[in-house]
């Protein structure tokens, strides 16, 4: 898989087989009181409030994360221009995301490595790249429909320059997110190609029925992609509900080589109509814990949260898998 793999391969292995991706990013900002209401999500921190993205990557840190995820999930220059920021602004804005996260990682490390059998590893920073259904703000990125009107071309332009941005400020991986179809899979793949990228990526799918990406087309499309490319050195699913995993993570076993990621959300429903979580039933960080066992055997080599989990989520599944390892 070539050199750019083995950065990630090296700390799934030092992790003991299965590393630990952070949790939610926007739940732990509303849970410190940021307002995030907004077309722009988390990243509205990256200009309101960095000490408070900083604190959030310490604390999922501190809970035993390997993979670091930034603030840039919903931060585009389109939607930063549209807050009224010129494009030099909103990328100062992409590259702080990085800066936070790298420093936030630094931080911790230099004091953790001192500590006689801390049980952490280094972490590694991840620049989180949303979907174009992301940056829509109205949830395409789980329907997976974009339109007649959006084409190959035209999501490589939405992702191009962000892409450029990332790479430029050196996180250490690049992590595509709740990619809800084929067509922007392709975009994906064909970007890092052009681009030439160097740093090792993962692409990840939202699912909404368990078996297939959101657009309806099947994982077998879309991992016939994936499976081409040498640059994308992971594939997995985000922000889908926690019981869909057991059998996507199967199904992906047998469609593609590359390791698996899994970060879903709390299996909580979002209202729509009501703009809330509707309160969960049955997906309490003890149940993570057999989930992320479950998960492991079944052959994930990275674990951890997105929506609605939180840093007591992440610390319940690192301590479940290091125990194991
Ligand atoms: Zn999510």
């Amino acid at each position: 898989m070539g050199k750019t793999s083995s950065l990630l391969e090296d700390l799934i292995e030092k992790a003991g087989g299965c590393a630990v991706v952070d949790g939610g990013f926007a739940t732990q900002l509303e849970i410190h009181g940021a307002t995030i209401n907004d077309p722009l999500w988390s990243a509205l921190c990256l200009i309101k409030d960095p000490d408070l993205i900083k604190r959030v990557h310490l604390e999922y840190l501190e809970a035993g994360a390997d993979i670091l995820v930034t603030s840039s999930y919903q931060a585009t220059i389109p939607g930063f221009l549209s807050k009224g920021l010129s494009i030099e602004e909103g990328e100062l804005l992409l590259e702080r995301s990085v800066r936070l996260a790298v420093e936030a990682r630094d931080k911790f490390w230099d004091v953790t490595k001192r500590v006689p059998g801390h049980g952490y590893n280094r972490a590694l920073v991840a620049a989180s790249i949303g979907s174009y259904g992301a940056y829509l703000a109205d949830g395409s990125e789980y329907s997976g429909c974009y339109g007649p009107d959006v084409n190959l071309d035209k999501l490589k332009d939405f992702h191009r320059r962000r892409l450029q941005v990332l790479v430029r400020s050196c996180p250490d991986l690049l992590a595509f997110e709740t990619i809800p179809n084929k067509l922007e899979a392709q975009a994906c793949v064909e970007l890092l190609e052009e681009e030439n990228v160097q740093i090792p990526s993962w692409i990840c799918f939202s699912s909404v029925d368990g078996e297939n990406a959101p657009s309806g087309e099947s994982f077998k499309e879309c991992l016939d992609i994936i499976n081409k490319s040498k640059k994308v050195n992971a594939v997995g699913i985000n922000c889908a509900p926690p019981h869909f995993l057991e059998s996507l993570i199967c199904k992906f076993k047998e469609l593609t080589e590359k390791p698996i990621v899994v970060y879903p959300n709390s299996g909580e429903v979002w209202d729509g109509r009501a703009k809330r979580w509707l309160p969960s039933k049955c997906f309490g960080d003890d149940k993570f814990e057999l989930y992320a066992t479950k998960w492991r055997d079944l052959g994930a080599k990275l674990i951890g949260g997105c929506c609605r989990t939180t840093p007591s989520t992440i610390r319940a599944i690192s301590k479940v898998l290091k125990e194991m390892s």
